[in-house]
Order: C-alpha cells, then sequence, then structure tokens
C-alpha cells in the first residue's frame, strides 16, 4: 500500500515537471503568426536591422514569452495582441544576445505577470517622515518593476517607445532592465554578472560614469544619459540600458568603457542594427575661455 502512495506521489510530481515542458513545446511547435511578425517589424525598431537568423531567435523568444506569462489590462484597457507582441519583442530584446539558440532559454523566469495601463497611471505614495508625519502623494507613472513577478506599463508610452521619434526613451526596456538587476537578489544597478572580477570593473565604470551623470544633471548639461539615470545605482542601469539599445552609437562615443561592461553583459552590439549618425558639428572655439566643457 506504501509502495502504491509512493509511486503515485511520484508519478504526480514527474506529470508536474513534465506537463508544463510539454505545453511550451507544443506552443513552441508552430512559427509566430504572421500577423504577429508584422507586429514586430513595426514596433520593435531593431528588428529591421536584425539578420534572418537574429529575427527567428527573437520571434522564438516572443512565443514563449507569451506563452508563460500573463497580461491583464488595467482602467478598462482590452489588451490586445499589438499590445503582447509589442511589449514581449522590445522586453525580449534584452536577452536576444544572453541565450544561447537552444530553443527553450529562461525568459524572466520570476516575472508571472504584466498589467497595462491605457496611459500614464496614478499611484498613492505614502511617505513618513521622522516626526510621523505621513505625506500622500500622487505620481504619474508610466512604468513600474516589481522584484514580486510584475512589471506595469502605460500602453501609451510603449507604443511610442518602438519608433525613432521616441529619442532614447523606452519604457519597456528601461522596465525589463530593472527586472534584470533584481535577478541578483537585489536591484542596486549590478545584475547578475557571474565573477567576483567583473563585479569589480563593473562596479569600477558604474560608479565613475553614475558620479559624472550626477555632475551633468546637477550643471543642467545633457549628454547622452537621461539625467534620470542620476536618481540612484538601479536607474542608472535601466538609463543606460535604453541607451545601449535605443542611441548605441552615441553612448559607445560618449561611454567606450560603459558600453563595454553592457556589451560583455547583454552579449550583442545593437550598432548593427543601427546606421552612424553623422558625427556632430563641432564650432570652433572663439578666444578666450570656453564654458561648458568640464571633461
Ligand atoms: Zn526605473
Amino acid at each position: 500500500m506504501e509502495g502504491i502512495l509512493v509511486g503515485a506521489l511520484g508519478l504526480g510530481l514527474l506529470t508536474a515537471w513534465l506537463w508544463p515542458k510539454w505545453r511550451l513545446r507544443r506552443a513552441l511547435a508552430q512559427p509566430l503568426p504572421a500577423a504577429q511578425v508584422a507586429i514586430l517589424a513595426r514596433n520593435v525598431a531593431q528588428y529591421g536591422g536584425m539578420d534572418e537568423a537574429q529575427r527567428r531567435r527573437l520571434q522564438r523568444m516572443v512565443q514563449q514569452f507569451l506563452h508563460e506569462k500573463k497580461f491583464v489590462g488595467c482602467a478598462g484597457l482590452d489588451v490586445t495582441d499589438e499590445m503582447r507582441v509589442t511589449i514581449a519583442g522590445q522586453a525580449c530584446l534584452l536577452l536576444l544576445g544572453r541565450v544561447a539558440d537552444t530553443g527553450k532559454p529562461d525568459i524572466y523566469p520570476t516575472l508571472d505577470l504584466i498589467l497595462v495601463y491605457p496611459g500614464a497611471f496614478l499611484v498613492p505614495r505614502k511617505q513618513v517622515d521622522v516626526s510621523g508625519v505621513v505625506t500622500e502623494e500622487r505620481q504619474d507613472l508610466l512604468g513600474e518593476s516589481w522584484g514580486d513577478g510584475r512589471v506595469i506599463l502605460s500602453w501609451d508610452h510603449v507604443r511610442r517607445a518602438g519608433h525613432v521619434e521616441s529619442a532614447g526613451h523606452n519604457v519597456v526596456l528601461h522596465e525589463f532592465a530593472h527586472q534584470l538587476d533584481s535577478e541578483s537578489g537585489n536591484t542596486n544597478g549590478a545584475p547578475y554578472l557571474g565573477s567576483s572580477e567583473r563585479y569589480r570593473s563593473w562596479s569600477e565604470v558604474l560608479t565613475r560614469d553614475y558620479a559624472n551623470l550626477r555632475h551633468e544633471a546637477m550643471w543642467g548639461m545633457q549628454g547622452v544619459l537621461d539625467h534620470y539615470g542620476a536618481t540612484n545605482p538601479a536607474e542608472f542601469f535601466a538609463v543606460a540600458t535604453e541607451s545601449f539599445f535605443e542611441q548605441p552609437h552615441q553612448l559607445a562615443a560618449r561611454h567606450p568603457a560603459l558600453y563595454d561592461e553592457f556589451l560583455k553583459y547583454y552579449r550583442i552590439d545593437p550598432r548593427q542594427w543601427q546606421v552612424a549618425p553623422p558625427p556632430p558639428v563641432v564650432e570652433p572655439p572663439s578666444y578666450g575661455v570656453v564654458y561648458g566643457q568640464w571633461r
């Protein structure tokens, strides 16, 4: 009797382990439908520059993402295929070089749920100061990433992010960079890097460029990176990730050491997908002091 029970339990555990794998294999058996491929081409700016192997890999990752993650519309929004495929495509861009083409990569394994609002959403925040005074604020947010398996996005801003006019901003890349960052156990600007040597080099380069961005933000000087990255090291990593994928030539020119660290981490060079912009016109300096040059 005991043997039968142990056998039944073992079979149950085996089925629970095999069942999701079987369902995933079945979901990946068919290619991504043509209508969904067209959405990737339309809303993921980098897709147009990819070679055929990269496109196929991204399509497969999108299929897995759509199979594994649940999308929920908020504030009355009906989540459409356009929204799901656009979000999945941009999110999987961060993993494109990081996974071998095994067909079964881990895609944000701790993420379950993507909440989508039609536009910027208001979140009540409570802050308590040392004297116990509670201040309620309502902040407009474009996106939010939680360590408990949730990402929240404004569709209005996601839609704009896949296109040229977004000028380096991409809320999906930003929030999913936070997801990668949190995989190391702390959301602190250092994702899982593997070796202590890699952490040392990462810390040296990012600490210096973060300090430089804080300086730029303080003095109102605009470089490649958005000043929001000066908020804290986690935001710096997320903002720099947006630039790495959206403005790779500019980032590589202005922050070569940072670009090199990101090349090693993301294992892909986004410059291959974009035509290099013309070099900026440098005005010859007039006589006297040239202000605003601090480096
Ligand atoms: Zn952020």
